[in-house]
């Protein structure tokens, strides 16, 4: 049934929420007891307490939970800093400079047919003035994951000044996301705008979720990131009160040729040497995501009890997936009971012949039609009751067939009464 319903066992579910509360010992001040509690690399400052159960003593140590924040806590290397000095709230950057920082984030939906209108009379016009702008710094900023192997990401951007190019950069940074690799690059270009003598800094990115993030140092991932961002900022807009910075957002693979290279270059750089090998939360919490569906996969794979002898195992279901919406709910989700002959069906847990002969031996088990034993195969492959568009030896060469799982989705909607009490042998 779980498989049927894309429902991880709940087991494995809860394996992964424990690992995950694991990670999180990564967002933990220095001076929290847990991170006390933690053995090497772990480490703590002169504020945390002293912790009287460290690890590795007592006579169930193994079965601790700090055991297990430990041991997915170390699978992540990115650092937060939750108690930063600019982090707290009402002395932020966007607290103390609100009317000086600006988000351009409106525009048409994307795949609109408004866009490329809004595009060329409205984008277009106003990052080419911000880009020829004397007194003006503008960044391009991108990121880039591939997903193979093991999702490595880069992040570059580049710098304009009354239309001349200023510099480009692009790094490597290890495994991670998209916007782990879109912060990254945003927390570059503001390292390097706010080093220039300039009124106003612009900053464009193709990623909402991180023009939006970038200065905000509360808790998320590449949290670091946007605390080193806000203090770039602050100094910067400290020296002259005429200082301003913009942030747009712009389309990707729209045209708009500063955004297609930068993008390039964020490509490349994905494939640049790292020193070491870097895992961003977001990244570890993924390949949380990753064990769970392999194991899942092993168990129903190898796991004789899991899925039952009889389960028809049709390739839609191989492997088992959580990550999409099950396909037998989205053919059989409307109707209750048509649901519920599709998995009495995939179950083997039918009202038919051989069904009784397992748990009702005294009823009769043969097809009232062809007169021999009524079980799936029968059914599926032979009876003359039902209609359907194949011949098949056995149910083996059934589930072998490309399309099993539409050819049964078919076979039900075409012969109501299969798998249904009113066919049962009498
Ligand atoms: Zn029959």
């Amino acid at each position: 049934m779980e498989v049927l319903a894309a429902l991880p066992p709940i087991r494995l579910h809860i394996e992964k929420l424990v690992n995950r509360t694991g990670l999180r010992a990564n967002t933990l001040m220095a001076s929290h007891p847990i991170l006390a509690a933690l053995p090497n690399p772990w480490v703590c400052n002169h504020l945390a307490p002293d912790v009287a159960f460290p690890m590795g003593t007592g006579s169930d140590a193994e079965a601790s939970p700090l055991v297990a924040v430990d041991f997915a806590g170390c699978v992540c290397t990115e650092q937060f800093a939750p108690l930063h000095i600019e982090a707290r709230p009402g002395g932020r950057v966007v607290d103390t400079y609100e009317s000086r920082l600006k988000w351009h984030m409106d525009h048409p939906k994307k795949g609109s047919e408004d866009m490329s209108e809004w595009i060329s009379t409205i984008l277009k016009p106003r990052l080419t003035n911000a880009v020829n702008d004397r007194r003006a710094v503008t960044i391009f900023c991108d990121g880039s994951m591939y997903p193979k192997p093991r999702c490595r990401t880069g992040a570059a951007y580049r710098a304009y000044r009354a239309g001349r190019l200023l510099i480009r950069r692009g790094i490597a940074c290890g495994r991670g996301t998209s916007y782990d690799a879109e912060m990254v690059a945003g927390g570059m270009g503001l390292a390097f705008a706010t080093r220039q003598a300039c009124d106003t800094i612009h900053v464009v990115a193709d990623n909402e979720a991180a023009l939006k993030t970038i200065l905000d140092p509360s808790m998320h991932s590449q949290q670091l990131v946007s605390v080193v961002a806000c203090r770039n900022v602050r100094e910067w807009l400290e020296k002259d009160a005429r200082r301003r910075v913009e942030f747009h957002w712009c389309p990707s693979h729209e045209g708009l040729e500063w955004n297609e290279r930068v993008d390039e270059d964020a490509k490349e750089a994905a494939s640049l040497p790292l020193e070491k090998d870097e895992c961003s939360l977001a990244h570890a919490r993924h390949l949380l995501k990753v064990q769970l569906c392999a194991d899942w996969r092993e168990e129903y794979r190898t796991a004789r009890g899991y899925a039952g002898r009889n389960f028809l195992r049709l390739r839609a279901f191989d492997p088992p997936s959580a990550h999409i919406s099950s396909p037998a709910l989205k053919a059989f989700g409307h109707s209750r009971t048509a649901m519920a002959r599709y998995c009495r069906a995939v179950l083997d847990h039918a009202p038919i012949g051989s069904f009784r002969r397992r748990f009702f031996p005294d009823q009769p088990t043969d097809c009232p039609e062809c007169g021999v034993l009524q079980d799936r195969e029968h059914i599926l492959l032979k009876c003359k009751r039902y209609r359907r568009w194949w011949r098949l030896r056995g149910e083996e060469q059934f589930v072998q067939r490309l399309g099993a799982y539409k050819d049964l989705a078919g076979f039900m909607s075409e012969n109501e009464s299969a798998f249904t009490f009113g066919d049962a042998p009498e």
